[in-house]
């Protein structure tokens, strides 16, 4: 497995690659890699000849408030994960790299981007969207897998590809949590002990809607009910956002009649966590 920091050293090893006839899979991440991260990887790896992992803090898709600088990063950790999940090329370029100063395009999706996460962090999708774009451009992959953990990011960058005719299949993997039921996230380290027992709240939460889904509830307005209940038994979590939308346009929905996305984001102390569920109806 190589690491290489420029566009100019990917694309020569991706030609090559294409010459031979090879299958190319992506896996976009910001790094400190967990298992979710590994879940991907090694699911890219069954699927194509060679996989790329692009590991790149992106800083046009953090708000001016957000934690762009504190993010956790650990290159030799990620370099093992990759290694050990198959990788065959890490590309891990600086911001320098990625943008230049004089960049005047970006990518934006508009009204899956409005509501969830969207509206609590106005710039972020346009920044996933523009990072994104450009990483299919530089690698250009057969396939590109993102983990459902990200919902509305699974969606937008499905939209994204069908909209500006991307020749690229987006794989959907699903969420890797830990034992006690919370979704792994780099953001996880930011939590003190306290909290992290305090983190549970979001899946418990989730899965008392999900069990109100199976006894029949058709309201999604019960279900926040719900979900709002049990986050605030926990003194340590406030809720960011509870939303129920159908799961391809990610409008709300009030009564349930078609496969939905129930999404929240709940602050944990100082940290914002998200978690998510699809319901198909059968
Ligand atoms: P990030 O490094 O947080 O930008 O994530 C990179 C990719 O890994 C995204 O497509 C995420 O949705 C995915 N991912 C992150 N955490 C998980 C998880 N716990 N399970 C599955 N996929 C995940």
């Amino acid at each position: 497995m190589e690491t290489v920091h420029t566009i100019l050293e990917t694309r020569k090893i991706i030609k090559a690659w294409k010459k031979d006839g090879l299958t190319v899979g992506l896996v976009p991440t910001m790094g400190f890699l967990h298992e979710g991260h590994e879940s991907l990887v090694k699911k890219a790896a069954a699927e194509n000849d060679k996989v790329v992992v692009s590991i790149f803090v992106n800083p046009i898709q953090f708000g001016p408030n957000e934690d762009l600088e504190a993010y956790p990063r650990d290159l030799d950790k990620d370099k093992l994960v990759c290694e050990k999940a198959n990788a065959d090329l890490i590309f891990n370029p600086s911001p320098e790299e990625m943008y230049f100063d004089n960049a005047v395009t970006s990518v934006a999706v508009k009204e899956l981007t409005e509501g969830l996460c969207g509206s609590k962090r106005p710039v972020h999708f346009q920044g996933v969207c523009t990072v994104v774009s450009k990483l299919f451009n530089i690698v250009t992959p057969d396939r590109a897998y993102f983990g459902e953990k990200d919902a509305q990011q699974l969606a937008v960058i499905k939209r994204m590809v069908q909209d500006l005719n991307f020749d690229i299949d987006i794989v959907g993997c699903p969420i890797v949590r830990e034992e006690d039921g919370l979704a792994k996230s780099s953001r996880n380290t930011y939590l003190s002990r306290d909290e992290r027992k305090a983190a549970v709240i979001l899946n418990e939460s989730l899965n008392l809607a999900k069990e109100a889904l199976k006894s029949g509830e058709q309201y999604a307005s019960k279900l926040t009910g719900i979900i709002s209940k049990k986050i605030s038994s926990e003194p340590l979590a406030k809720i960011d956002y509870i939303e129920i939308v159908d799961s391809l346009e990610l409008k709300p929905v009030c009564k349930i009649s078609s496969s939905i996305l129930v999404a929240i984001a709940i602050y944990i102390g100082n940290t914002r966590l998200i978690d998510n569920f699809t319901w198909d109806i059968k």
